[in-house]
């Protein structure tokens, strides 16, 4: 189990502070913010890794792949194709999650269950390295069976990671087999108001 720590709205000593108890897994949801927060700490720690767990706009890929070890955000074909075009320029291949609109909840990103099999295989057909899962349950659901379906898929189609749990689930996510959860309030408190 990997506590992936949210960092978005913090400020940097909470980030150094999370560096010092020995925290290396962190979660952020904006490319630009996450460069404020990482840039320099990146080289200080070399043990560090950065996840992108927010929606990622094709424009943002080349800042993306530069920064995030793992981008856990792929949920349409043209942002896989965008990944591959631009980690094949640094030949290497670039570690990723699917992300699954498990509510298929039309405002909210990520894959329609029923098209999650066919992006999977566009996406290690194009060279993406494919280690799993992630979703966001509605939030007025209970989780459950949101995560017990994320993990039907990542079954289904041989994968091992499942990015899902946040402050509020996590216990569920975590009996639903949960490998990595991402927590940023029951870290760090309430966040500030963006
Ligand atoms: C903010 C955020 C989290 C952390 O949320 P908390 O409820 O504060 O734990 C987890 N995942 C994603 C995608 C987020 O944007």
């Amino acid at each position: 189990m990997t506590l992936t720590a949210v960092t978005k709205t913090q400020t940097d000593p909470v980030i150094r502070d999370a560096l010092d108890v020995g925290q290396r897994v962190f979660g952020e949801n904006r490319v630009q913010e996450a460069q404020a927060h990482w840039a320099t700490l990146r080289a200080e720690v070399p043990d560090l890794e950065l996840r992108l767990i927010g929606p990622l706009q094709t424009n943002k890929v080349a800042d993306a792949v530069a920064l995030f070890d793992v981008i856990e955000t792929v949920d349409r074909p043209k942002l896989a194709e965008a990944l591959a075009v631009e980690t094949g320029k640094h030949g290497r291949a670039l570690r990723v999650l699917v992300q699954v609109n498990t509510g298929e909840e039309p405002q909210k990103a990520g894959v329609l269950p029923s098209d999650a099999d066919a992006l999977i295989e566009k996406a290690r057909a194009l060279g993406l390295k494919v280690e799993g899962l992630m979703c966001i349950p509605p939030v007025d659901e209970a989780p459950g069976l949101h995560f017990a379906l994320l993990r039907k898929i990542a079954r289904r189609n041989g994968l091992s990671v499942l990015s899902m749990g946040m402050s509020d689930d996590f216990d569920v996510a975590i009996r639903f087999g949960a490998t990595h959860v991402r927590l940023g309030s029951a870290l760090f408190g309430e966040r500030k108001p963006a």
